[in-house]
């Protein structure tokens, strides 16, 4: 009986039936039955003729195959260890699965309903360009953000931020303080901090109005009118609110991961690198566009010389070719600026001549000379 039995087995191992064939296997299956249960054992721990895991899709569809039965009641334990290895736990379906297995199409309609409604509740008009986007970022909750960044970076820069009476942080707030009147953000409290750190070509605004100047662009912006040029096109960012746009078109990676914050990190550390990530996102094309034509305004109606901007970016670029600096990371050159700006001109000189403000270069002077008679910082 046995070596019948064995004769068989070596006949099936030499040429397994294919599982391609439900037939083929059903077919072959009641022979089995006689065998004594070792020989089963071996004869169905036999890989070719289980299914694998990996083709199973989901659970469900595994319990609806015939010879599960057999699999789960019938085996020896070897043969039931051999599935084990395989985490039967895995194969279960899951809640995605399932939500997406119990819906029908009016479901679908629903949330498509449900998402348009939330996008189009949440779209707004920029007042000064006329341009429409989605923002679903408070603006209370992106003062906090901006307080939360002011608050590190401040101390990330101990002891490297130029005291508030050193002649060039005088300057910076000089220029800051024109540009001001023309920024219409509510609840701003304005203040810049100038950071010595010559390697570091960078500057920004948070929002909020808490403003970064490294020492490193200084010599880019050269004089008052440049780095009006770079402040105003940086304010320009946060009037037209761009840190919460950029939040609310990557909301969904965002959200997970806040929620993931809330759930795992009590620290809220996660939350906090999240927030200085989303500052060190580039802007957009149409954003450094956006802030371009907006920061150019707002310079030539605190009567900044609207030309030095063009100059400025044409500088930058100068800059990018050999030691691309930091602030370009951030503000991509992604289109012809300096065309652009310079098809702005002829409505920032009107504006200009509109403020009252008297001929260009009326008082200039450049940030070298302030930094080398009265800093003994060099560059
Ligand atoms: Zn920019």
């Amino acid at each position: 009986m046995l070596r019948q039995a064995f004769a068989s087995l070596r006949t099936a191992q030499a040429s397994p039936p294919s599982l391609a064939s439900a037939s083929h296997h059903l077919r072959i299956r009641p022979r089995i039955s006689h065998l004594a249960p070792q020989v089963a054992s071996r004869w169905t721990s036999t890989r070719s003729l289980l299914p694998s895991t990996r083709s199973l899709p989901n659970y469900s569809l595994y319990k609806a195959l015939p010879y599960r039965r057999n699999f789960a009641t019938s085996f020896p334990r070897q043969a039931r260890n051999t599935y084990n290895r395989f985490n039967p736990s895995s194969a279960r379906p899951s809640v995605f699965y399932t939500l997406i297995s119990r819906s029908r199409p009016h479901h679908f309609v629903f949330i498509g309903l449900g998402i348009s409604g939330v996008y189009l509740y949440n779209t707004e008009v920029i007042e000064m360009t006329g341009r429409r986007r989605f923002n679903c970022v408070s603006h209370e909750a992106e003062l906090k953000m901006g307080m939360q960044s002011y608050r590190e970076i401040l101390a990330q820069s101990q002891g490297r931020i130029l005291p508030d009476n050193h002649p060039v942080a005088q300057m910076v707030n000089r220029v800051l303080q024109r540009l001001i009147p023309q920024a219409p953000i509510e609840g701003a409290d304005w203040r810049v901090h100038v950071i010595v750190d010559d390697s570091n070509a960078n500057a920004f605004v948070l929002p909020g109005g808490k403003v970064f100047v490294y020492t490193g662009i200084l010599p880019i912006c050269q004089d008052e009118d440049g780095l009006a040029a770079v402040l105003g096109h940086e304010i320009a960012h946060v009037v037209a609110r761009h840190p919460a746009e950029r939040m609310s078109n990557s909301f969904l990676t965002l959200g997970t991961v806040f929620l993931i914050s809330l759930l795992f990190d009590v620290s809220g550390q996660l939350s906090s690198m999240l927030v200085n990530l989303m500052w060190s996102l580039p802007n957009s094309r149409t954003q450094e566009a956006e802030a371009d034509n907006i920061g150019l305004m707002m310079m030539a109606k605190a009567c900044f010389n609207p030309e030095a901007a063009v100059r400025l970016w044409h500088r930058m670029q100068q800059q990018e070719k050999s030691a691309p600096p930091q602030f370009m990371s951030t503000h991509p050159s992604s289109y012809n600026r300096e065309e652009s700006i310079r098809g702005w001109l002829d409505k920032a000189e009107t504006v200009y001549a509109d403020s009252g403000c008297s001929t260009f270069g009326s008082y200039m002077p450049s940030f070298k000379k302030a930094y080398e008679t009265q800093s003994s910082y060099g560059w």
